[in-house]
């Protein structure tokens, strides 16, 4: 009997903006853990979709699940948790 290999597969440029995000979002303690892109500098979370373009995870998971992101607005973190993509904890906010 062989070993089991890892069945997580990597996301293909076919996949959409919704099944990419889901393979890199690991659910733990309530939170959706950000398993893709992270920059260090600004703690931006980044969700690459294979042709090039990339989003902010949290936009995108706020686009994804809850609806529209106003212009001007941005996404705020009610757990704390800079890389949380969970939407249920995501608020649109004025500030920066
Ligand atoms: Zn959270």
């Amino acid at each position: 009997m062989g070993k089991v290999k890892c069945k997580r597969r990597r996301p293909s440029p076919n996949d959409t903006v919704m099944e990419r995000f889901m393979h890199y979002a690991v659910v733990r303690n309530g939170c959706w853990w950000w398993k893709g892109t992270k920059e260090k500098k600004t703690r931006r979370c980044i969700l690459s979709l294979g042709n090039g373009n990339r989003l902010t995870a949290h936009k995108a998971a706020y686009n994804l699940f809850v609806g529209d992101i106003d212009r001007g607005k941005h996404i705020k973190h009610t757990c704390g948790n800079w890389f949380c993509v969970n939407p249920d904890h995501l608020v649109k906010t004025e500030e920066e």
